[in-house]
């Protein structure tokens, strides 16, 4: 644990992942205070010297709040039209926020192909790579323009694809922002004697499989595609937490080694501090 508190506190590369409850209010439109805080806290830590990536979800959200759109759109076409509506002022949000702390923004829009196939995958890293050596911050979502069908229940709400992603540029910590603490025992949200569960030291426990779905409107992963991006880190070596992105403060706590949300402690064989 000492190892792995280590990588914790000491780490260069971090990936945090916001989910779209986070960063929007029930009817989709942004939650520009939420947004923020997020965007003081991660620019804070770019100025502390490290490399942030931010994966993020919410494009539908915002472009089906644009058009107007009360119902849930349910052809792929429709969301993806929606995508590409609320990306670009999700996009003109973050880069407004993060550029008054005087930080560099960078889209990356990704599709499943870029860990299947090899050239892309290298380029992709390579991007990566640059814009952290330029000190910018990328901002990643799915590419859901040209996404298909079979790519949403991989990457669900950009929970695996923000795993994927940790993978890709060897990061030393994944953090997810959801609405809620972490991971529990059973859905809190039907359950009064719901516990949240601290630390996961197995993901491949079968009482962890299956613990749970999403329950509300926006979001889309719940906690099944979160055990799935644990499932990437723990292959990975790298610890992933589920906290609570009501308040990003929880990232320092994070960073200070404290225990907050839940962590997932990765395949040990891969951790070297
Ligand atoms: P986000 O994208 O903000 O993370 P999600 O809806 O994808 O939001 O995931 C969080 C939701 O997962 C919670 O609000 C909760 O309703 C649901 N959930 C299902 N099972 C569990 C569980 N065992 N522990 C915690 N949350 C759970």
């Amino acid at each position: 644990m000492t190892e792995l508190r280590g990588k914790i506190t000491d780490a260069k590369t971090i990936v945090v992942k916001v989910g779209t409850s986070t960063i929007t209010h029930a009817n989709g439109s942004m939650d520009y205070h939420h947004m923020e805080k997020m965007a003081r806290v991660l620019a804070d830590l770019r100025c502390d010297g490290r490399n942030i990536v931010l994966v993020t979800s919410g494009a539908i959200g915002v472009g089906r709040f644009r058009m107007g759109m009360s119902e849930k759109p349910n052809s792929l076409p429709q969301k993806q039209a929606l995508a590409a509506i609320g990306q670009v002022s999700l996009m003109h949000i973050y880069s407004k926020f993060f550029s008054e702390y005087d930080q560099i923004t960078a889209q990356v829009l990704i599709t499943r192909d870029v860990v299947d196939d090899t050239l892309k995958k290298k380029n992709t890293y390579n991007t990566f790579c640059t814009l952290l050596d330029y000190g910018a911050i990328p901002i990643v979502n799915e590419n859901d323009t040209v996404a298909t069908e079979e790519i949403e229940p991989y990457f669900g709400d950009n929970d695996t694809l923000s795993a994927v992603v940790a993978e890709l540029i060897d990061a030393d910590l994944l953090i997810l922002l959801s609405d809620i603490e972490g991971l529990y025992d059973k859905n809190p949200k039907y359950h009064q004697d719901a516990h949240l569960i601290p630390v996961v030291y197995d993901v491949y426990n079968q009482e962890i499989d299956g613990i749970g779905d999403t329950d509300n409107d926006l979001g889309t992963g719940g906690m099944k595609t979160k055990i799935e991006a644990a499932k990437i880190c723990y292959r990975a070596g790298i610890p992933m937490v589920i906290t609570n992105g009501d308040d990003p403060d929880h990232i320092y706590e994070i960073l200070e080694g404290r225990d907050v949300g839940t962590l997932f402690v990765p395949c040990m064989d891969h951790v070297h501090v």
